[in-house]
C-alpha cells in the first residue's frame, strides 16, 4: 500500500516512536536486537539526566516495560529463536519453532504443579539449540512441575531422571514396557533397541568417501537470509547440508536448489496447498542460476512429508501401485472369471464392485447439528468397502477387504509366490513401515510415514540413475535404528548412479555422508553463509562451525 508503506498503521500510530523507531520497524527486528535495546532501558543505561530529573515518572514506567520485555526476550532467546522477526507470521513458523515459543510461554507463566507433554520437542533442532532446549525444560522442572516427554534424540533421552522404553518392535510387535525406571537401569534390557544406541560407542565406522562424478554449481542465490551465495554440491554422492535452526540451510536446498532445479527440468510449479494461500507472500529477493551439471542431472525428486492423499480413498497399497497388481490376482481368480469380474471390480474408488451404501469409503459422515461432523462405520459394509458380491471372491480364502486389513509384514508372507508384490513390500520393510496396514487411509499417516512411503515408491524404480534426491530432515520422528535403516536405502540411491542431498540435523547420518556442507555460522542475519564444505573428517575440524564440535564426536578413526 502506498499510504503505509506495507506498516498496515495509520499516519497518527506511526508518528510514535520509541528509541528512533515506530512500532512497524521496532516489529521488523530480530528478537536479538530487539533484547539489546530492550536491555539498554531495563538497566536504566538508556536515560538521559535530565529525563530523570524532570519526568521521573515516565522513566520508571518506560523502565518497568522494558524490564518485563526483556525478560520474555532473554527466554526466547535462551531457546535459540532470537533469530526471529516479530513480524513474522505464525503460519510461516516451523512446528519446533512454535513448539518452542509456546515454551517461552509457559516457562514465563511460573505456573507450578503442571505436568507438561511434549512430542518430540528436538525435532528439527541442530545439537547446539538441543543444549538451549534441555536448559528451558530444567526451568519448567525446578518451577516444580513435570515434564513427559516423548523423544528419539540421544542426548535428550540421556537427560532424563526416568526412562520408559516402549517397544520391543513397531506396531503390533510392540506395545510393551520394556523398561521403566532410572536411566542406567535400562543397559540390562536385552529386549529394548533404544539400548544399543544409548550405551553401546556411537562412532561410526570410517568408510572411504565417495569421488563425485561432477558438480552441480549455483551462483548468486539470494533467499530469505542468503545473499549472493555461490555453492557447489558434488553429485553422484550421499550429501548432508548441515546449520543451526534458522542458518538458511532449508532456504538453500528446499527452496532455491528446488526452484531453479525444477524450472530448469520444465517441471511445474506445485499448485498451492489448501491453507497455504493465506500465507504472506515472501518479499521478492530471490534471485540465482545454475552454472554447471546439468548434463549429470536428469530428474528431481523431493522426497517430502507432505501427505501421500488428503483423503481416505489414497491409501499406502494405492500409491505405492502394488495394489494394481493385487487387484490383478482376484481378477484372474477362477470364480472373478466365471462372473467376468475384471480388476476394476476390485477398486474401491469403482462403482461396480464397491458398497453402495459408503461408496467405497467403508465409513459415512454423520452431520450433527451446530458440531461438527462424526464418521461411523458404514452400516452395509461394516468398514469392508465393497459391496458383498465383489467380497465373495477370494484369493487362497482371503477376500479383498481381509488383504486391504494386512500389514505389510503379513502381506509379505501371503504374497510369497508373487515376486513384483514382493519386490514393493521388501522395500516398504526396508525403509521401516512394515508394520502399517496396505489399506491404511492417508490422513492417518504421520509425516515421516508419509515420506518413507515416497522413499519406497522411488526405491521401486531403481535403476534410473542421473536423479538428483532432496530430503528436508527426514531422520524427524524416527528411531536410531530406524535411520540406520533409512542410510542403507539412501546410500543403495547413490550406488545406482544418483545423487542424494539431505537436509540433516542428525550426527550419526551426517558423519556416515560422503560430503557435508555447513551453512552458518549463526542463525537469520549471522547465518546464510557456508562456513565449511568437504568430508565429515574434514568439515568436524574447522573451528568456525557451530556443527564441527557435534560431527567430530561421531567420526569414526
Ligand atoms: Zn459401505
Amino acid at each position: 500500500m502506498p499510504e503505509c508503506h506495507g506498516k498496515r498503521l495509520r499516519k497518527e500510530a506511526l508518528a510514535v516512536k520509541f528509541d528512533g523507531r515506530d512500532i512497524a520497524e521496532m516489529a521488523r527486528l530480530p528478537l536479538k536486537q530487539l533484547a539489546v535495546i530492550m536491555e539498554w532501558y531495563a538497566t536504566g543505561r538508556a536515560f538521559k539526566k535530565k529525563e530523570i530529573e524532570f519526568h521521573p515518572e515516565r522513566v520508571a514506567v518506560a523502565q518497568q516495560i522494558a524490564q518485563n520485555l526483556y525478560a520474555r526476550l532473554s527466554l526466547l532467546l535462551d531457546l535459540g529463536l532470537g533469530y526471529l522477526l516479530m513480524e513474522r507470521s505464525s503460519p510461516t513458523l516451523s512446528p519446533g519453532e512454535l513448539q518452542r515459543l509456546r515454551l517461552a510461554t509457559q516457562i514465563y507463566s511460573n505456573l507450578f504443579g503442571v505436568v507438561y507433554v511434549l512430542d518430540e520437542p528436538s525435532a528439527g533442532l541442530h545439537p547446539a539449540d538441543i543444549a538451549a532446549l534441555l536448559r528451558a525444560l530444567d526451568k519448567l522442572k525446578a518451577a516444580g512441575n513435570s515434564l513427559f516427554i516423548v523423544e528419539h534424540d540421544l542426548d535428550v533421552i540421556r537427560h532424563a531422571e526416568w526412562v520408559v522404553d516402549v517397544g520391543p518392535g513397531p506396531g503390533d510387535q510392540g506395545g510393551q514396557v520394556l523398561y521403566s525406571g532410572e536411566l542406567p537401569g535400562l543397559a540390562k534390557v536385552s529386549a529394548s533397541s533404544t539400548r544399543r544406541y544409548l550405551f553401546c560407542e556411537e562412532r561410526m565406522p570410517y568408510r572411504e568417501p565417495r569421488k563425485p562424478h561432477g558438480w552441480f554449481i549455483l551462483e548468486g542465490i539470494a533467499r530469505n537470509n542468503l545473499n549472493q551465495l555461490d555453492v557447489a554440491f558434488p553429485l553422484g554422492v550421499f550429501v548432508t547440508v548441515t546449520g543451526v535452526s534458522g542458518s538458511g540451510k532449508s532456504s538453500l536446498v528446499s527452496q532455491a536448489v528446488v526452484d531453479l532445479l525444477s524450472a530448469r527440468l520444465g517441471y511445474e510449479a506445485p499448485a498451492p496447498e489448501e491453507g497455504e494461500e493465506l500465507r504472506q507472500p515472501e518479499p521478492v529477493n530471490e534471485s540465482g542460476k545454475i552454472t554447471a551439471g546439468m548434463e549429470n542431472i536428469k530428474r528431481l525428486v523431493v522426497v517430502d512429508q507432505k501427505p501421500i492423499g488428503r483423503t481416505p480413498r489414497s491409501n499406502l497399497a494405492t500409491y505405492t501401485g502394488l495394489f494394481d497388481h493385487v487387484r490383478q490376482l482376484f481378477a484372474a481368480t477362477k470364480m472373478a472369471k466365471a462372473r467376468r469380474y475384471d480388476a476394476g471390480r476390485f477398486s474401491f474408488n469403482v462403482p461396480k464392485g464397491r458398497c453402495a451404501t459408503c461408496q467405497g469409503e467403508g465409513s459415512v459422515m454423520i452431520e450433527l447439528l451446530f458440531l461438527p461432523s462424526v464418521y461411523a462405520p458404514c452400516p452395509t459394509c461394516h468398514g469392508a468397502r465393497y459391496n458383498a458380491k465383489t467380497l465373495e471372491i477370494v484369493y487362497r480364502d482371503k477376500n479383498i477387504a481381509d488383504v486391504l486389513a494386512m500389514t505389510v509384514d503379513e502381506a509379505k508372507a501371503f504374497f510369497q509366490e508373487e515376486p513384483p508384490l514382493q519386490r514393493s513390500l521388501d522395500v516398504l520393510r526396508e525403509v521401516g513401515v512394515g508394520y502399517l496396514r496396505l489399506g491404511q487411509p492417508a490422513p492417518e499417516l504421520s509425516g515421516g510415514e508419509a515420506q518413507r512411503i515416497k522413499l519406497a515408491t522411488e526405491l521401486q524404480r531403481a535403476g534410473k540413475g542421473y536423479t538428483l534426491y532432496i530430503l528436508d530432515e527426514p531422520t524427524t520422528g524416527l528411531h536410531p535404528a530406524d535411520v540406520d535403516k533409512l542410510m542403507i536405502q539412501l546410500n543403495s540411491l547413490v550406488d545406482a548412479g544418483n545423487t542424494v542431498i539431505v537436509v540433516e540435523q542428525d550426527m550419526r547420518m551426517v558423519a556416515s555422508s560422503d560430503w557435508v556442507i555447513d551453512i552458518g555460522p549463526g542463525a537469520g542475519d549471522e547465518g546464510g553463509k557456508i562456513v565449511a564444505a568437504g568430508p565429515p573428517s574434514k568439515v568436524a575440524t574447522i573451528k568456525e562451525s557451530k556443527t564441527a564440535p557435534y560431527l567430530a564426536a561421531f567420526i569414526g578413526n
